[in-house]
């Protein structure tokens, strides 16, 4: 279940809540056990005997005796409620579910047709690059192989930040464009733009990737992933229904203590998932959660982790208790859809949606990734370093899947949190505090003690009133995660801040053992490192 803030004022407004929200669940458990007879894709085989399909080639890669069918109120619904949002996504995905299955020849033309078209774009549309263009005295159709690509300068997040505004595209009106924050632990959160086609594209993305393992679109999903205000502002029956119809279903790691993992494990059963998408870290804490208490959840097709470095102790108990493979993923909030392990335990670039190379200006070793998001044109980000490292492979996989491989050598850590009462917070919780954050170039949020946050900020160019008050909002929403056990929260401003012995900063650290893995067999230091 996706928890909302806690806002509640006395004990008495928390009694009269609390009823409400006891009738609201019954009112809920109600209508998914209802709609779930209609929807009826809890029938059909074991996940074990299903078949995954190799999309737009007609053949399937046989994992077992019995086909299982998609599900048809499932999928009308989920085409209505994409409809509704004004996205398109299973046009697109129809459009895009055989690519990676094209010849390697292919695939690479037409990833370079993309790039030249949005190179093009982005010199008449978007100021930034048209100046950029202008003072290297060319023009975007000499970029004519991947070679002279190598040529053109890196986009960082400074420049990101100093030229936002330049960025975008000025033929729509900025107000057609939905704002969007980085997430993640690799940098202060950048405020950036897409459109509506852009996320239709890039759920599409995600469905693909889900469909290596026999899901079918309309099957429902149990999305791990962070609440955010709209959310939390909606009243039970709201959320509920729109978590059935956009047949996703949201639990939130920014309140995932003992007592919610039980709460999981009770509406798993009424919901019914065939997938299971999100944080590593804590998908892996449900599943030793369930282990621990020698639970289990059936007809799980795939679990698909994402956002977060994934571990192999996470790996075991993930496909022990969810009897599926574990498919890793490689996104981030800027560039969605960079690439997906597959069947072969392979990572394969997603080569529709995004230009991946190494930034060979540095030594061999794993070096630095720059990516080109091709299906961005709101604020195209070319050649832009995510300071992610790996390899590009050269390396040919069996699976069908004829897209290039990569290897993810240093990815995203974020620590979970630790407060009086058992209340677990996943680290990107604290990420999302400073988004919009105005002159602030860097900070961490250190836990010390059980009820103790250490703030560290380095302060930068910027309105020093805004700043104070993002500092004030941010404490204030920490304090509200435990209402009745006070939490302390120094805030101290420094030049620096130490990086960690892996050489990387961590904007979310916590010394409180405790709510990462050992729960699942490795050690803190394993998972911290
Ligand atoms: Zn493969």
């Amino acid at each position: 279940m996706l928890c909302r803030k806690p806002v509640l004022a006395t004990e008495s407004d928390a009694k009269v809540k609390e009823t409400t929200d006891d009738r609201e669940e019954s009112v809920c458990y109600s209508f998914l056990k209802i709609s779930q007879c209609f929807i009826g894709d809890e029938k059909g085989p074991p996940a074990s005997q299903t078949r995954a399909h190799l999309p737009g080639t007609g053949k399937v890669n046989q994992v077992g005796p019995t086909p299982d069918h998609p599900p048809f109120f499932g999928r009308a619904l989920l085409g209505l409620t994409c409809r509704l949002r004004g996205v398109d996504t299973l046009r697109v995905l129809k459009e895009i579910e055989g690519a990676p299955f094209r010849p390697a020849e292919e695939i690479r033309e037409k990833q370079f047709g993309e790039l030249s078209a949005l190179l093009a774009h982005a010199e008449a549309h978007v100021p930034y690059y048209r100046a950029l263009f202008r003072s290297l005295g060319i023009r975007s159709q000499d970029i004519r192989n991947w070679d002279d690509l190598a040529k053109l300068p890196v986009l960082t997040k400074d420049i990101i930040r100093e030229k936002q505004r330049d960025l975008v595209r000025e033929d729509v009106p900025l107000e057609k464009l939905r704002p969007h924050f980085s997430g993640g632990s690799t940098g202060v959160p950048l405020k950036f733009f897409r459109s509506l086609e852009y996320m239709a594209a890039s759920d599409a993305g995600t469905y693909r990737n889900l469909m290596q393992c026999g899901w079918h679109p309309g099957e429902m999903i149990a999305f791990f992933w962070g609440g955010n205000d709209k959310l939390y502002a909606m009243s039970r029956v709201e959320f509920e229904l729109r978590q059935f119809a956009r047949r996703m279903y949201q639990f939130d790691p920014f309140h995932s203590g003992e007592a919610e993992l039980a709460d999981w494990a009770k509406r798993f059963r009424w919901i019914r998932p065939r997938v299971i998408l999100g944080y590593a870290s804590t998908i892996a804490r449900f599943a030793a959660f369930l282990d621990s208490r020698k639970q289990s959840i059936e007809r799980i097709k795939g679990v698909f982790t994402t956002a977060e470095k994934l571990y192999a102790p996470q790996r075991e108990v993930m496909e022990r208790v969810f009897q599926c493979k574990v498919f890793d993923c490689y996104g981030s909030s800027e560039v969605q859809n960079i690439a997906a392990e597959c069947r072969k335990g392979k990572m394969h670039i997603n080569t529709d949606f995004v230009v991946l190379e190494e930034d060979r200006t540095m030594e061999p070793g794993p070096r630095p990734f720059l990516l080109t998001s091709l299906k961005n044109w709101s604020m195209p980000f070319i050649r832009y370093r995510n300071e992610d490292c790996g390899y590009l492979s050269q390396e040919q996989c069996s699976c069908g899947n004829n897209s290039p491989l990569m290897r993810l050598e240093i990815a995203r850590t974020s620590d979970n949190f630790l407060f009086p009462g058992g209340r677990v917070v996943h680290g990107e919780f604290f990420t999302h505090l400073m988004y919009g954050s105005d002159g602030i170039v860097n900070f961490q949020f250190h836990q010390t003690a059980v009820d103790e946050i250490m703030l560290w900020i380095v302060p930068g160019q910027g309105n020093r009133q805004a700043r104070e008050e993002k500092i004030q909002e941010s404490i204030r929403q920490i304090r509200a995660v435990c209402p009745g056990h006070p939490i302390r929260v120094e805030v101290r401003e420094v030049d620096a801040i130490p990086l960690s012995a892996a050489g990387k900063h961590r904007f979310t650290r916590s010394d409180v053992g405790s709510a990462d893995a050992p729960a699942y067999g490795t050690t803190a230091a394993e998972i911290s490192s």
